[in-house]
């Protein structure tokens, strides 16, 4: 039996080797997805280091709610075809992701809530992607537990309803990808932590790590909420800061609840799972920090904001709360692609409280980034050198529960 369960391993065992075209820092969704694509395109010679095992930073600890209707001109079309690739992936990878399209609503409570919900269906429409403005009696057929008694301090006045966007399941992600890339000839070396970037000649030339020191052609940071640490190992400061994002589950419910609901307002999000669990979430903690514990205080403020949505969550018990780390950009968008200056060194973060539903694209872009030399167009807006050049993408008012997913 053991025998059997060994053979059918998901990925295969390496001995870490000295040299690679590709080392790329952090096994995520992200890292794994680059290395996916860069299978796919034929780049042989890659590995993933992880300190950790695979998809146990922000990857394990999200709640994998997928969309396109972001704000910006830039955003949109990138999460869109994030979206699109979502769609078609668990035949791709051959993999149940458990990906269900059940529809998204943001809630607007006040004027300038709706006013800024109504762009963002103009937007979304204009670039193709279905998001449309509803009214109150269409959000209570859509979803007949919220509360909109009148006389409530934030009353309910409209929503985006997005019936595209939805949840997937997290690992699965993270495993279907890891599976493919090693199919496709990709190293896997999980608990192995990259200590140091070397140098030669004015670019980068590999790693130090705990397994000892990797040569590589190129070195991709897909490290999220360490992302700073890493950068700061080639010298670069990056304008990120990693704050930590909360969320729970409640004991299993008797099924109420069939779409994803958002309220920037509110601060909070809520969904119920196959399993009858209702997740509820929001934005970051206010401080910055790398510690990974879950707060008593956190846990009040988004129950209370739940229950203001859900009036029948008041009684339900919390199941587990936990805590995970999201690299903040100041206009809440992703950073991407080369860093001037540092030959061989390549970027993916910034992914703050809502990278998930971004991996596919952003790992096909930065394969097709490393295999070809050449940016995809899809990306140029999202490089670095959008903060020295004052070109920054301003996704704050569609990115997260001001700041939600
Ligand atoms: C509570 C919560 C809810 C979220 N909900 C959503 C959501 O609903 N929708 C959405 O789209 N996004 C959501 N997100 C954000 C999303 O989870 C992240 O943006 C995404 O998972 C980032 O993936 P990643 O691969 O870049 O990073 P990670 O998954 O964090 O992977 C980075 C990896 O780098 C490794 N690493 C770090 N330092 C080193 C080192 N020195 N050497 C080797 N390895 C290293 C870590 O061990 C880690 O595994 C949420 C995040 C949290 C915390």
């Amino acid at each position: 039996m053991f025998r059997l369960f060994r053979k059918d391993r998901m990925w295969k065992r390496h001995a870490l080797r000295d040299r690679y075209d590709v080392v790329i820092i952090g096994g995520g969704v992200h890292g794994l997805s680059t290395a996916y694509y860069l299978g796919k395109l034929g780049v042989k010679s890659v590995a993933v280091l992880d300190k950790g095992y695979l998809g146990g930073g922000a990857s394990a600890r999200t709640t994998a709610i997928i969309r396109a209707n972001y704000l910006t001109p830039e955003g949109i079309p990138f999460f869109r075809e994030s979206l699109k690739l979502y769609e078609g992936l668990a035949q791709e990878l051959d993999f149940n992701l458990l990906f269900t399209q059940m529809g998204r609503l943001d809630l607007g409570h006040t004027d300038s809530a709706v006013f800024g919900l109504r762009l963002r269906a103009e937007f979304n429409q204009m670039l193709g992607v279905d998001s449309r403005m509803i009214g109150p009696a269409e959000v209570k057929e859509l979803v007949p537990a919220i509360d909109l008694r009148e006389g409530k301090p934030l009353p309910i006045t409209g929503a985006l309803y997005h019936p595209p966007g939805g949840v997937i399941r997290h690992d699965a992600v993270v495993w279907g990808y890891a599976r493919g890339a090693d199919r496709l000839g990709v190293e896997l070396h999980p608990f192995t932590e990259v200590t140091g970037i070397t140098r030669e000649n004015g670019r980068i030339s590999g790693v130090e790590t705990s397994g000892g020191p990797i040569k590589a052609g190129t070195v991709v940071s897909a490290t999220a909420g360490w992302s700073s640490i890493i950068a700061s190992m080639v010298g670069l400061e990056l304008p990120i800061v990693t704050h930590p994002l909360q969320a729970f589950v409640t004991e299993p419910l008797k099924p109420f609840l069939d779409k994803t609901i958002s309220s920037a307002n509110l601060h909070a999000y809520v969904y119920q799972t196959d399993r009858g669990e209702v997740v509820i979430g929001g934005g970051v903690d206010p401080y910055p920090t790398y510690s990974q514990r879950s707060t008593l205080h956190a846990l009040e403020e988004l129950a209370v904001n739940a229950v203001e949505m859900f009036p029948c969550l008041r009684n339900a018990k919390v199941l587990r709360q936990w805590a995970g780390l999201c690299d903040m950009t100041p206009d809440y968008a992703p950073i991407m692609g080369r860093v001037e200056g540092l030959e061989g060194f390549v970027l993916t973060c910034g992914w703050g409280s809502w990278g998930f539903k971004a991996a596919p694209v952003a790992g096909r872009c930065i394969a097709e980034l490393i295999a070809t030399g050449a940016t995809p167009d899809l990306i140029r807006p999202f490089a670095l050198s959008r903060f020295r050049d004052g070109l920054l993408v301003n996704e704050r008012a569609a990115a997260p529960a001001a700041a939600v997913h």
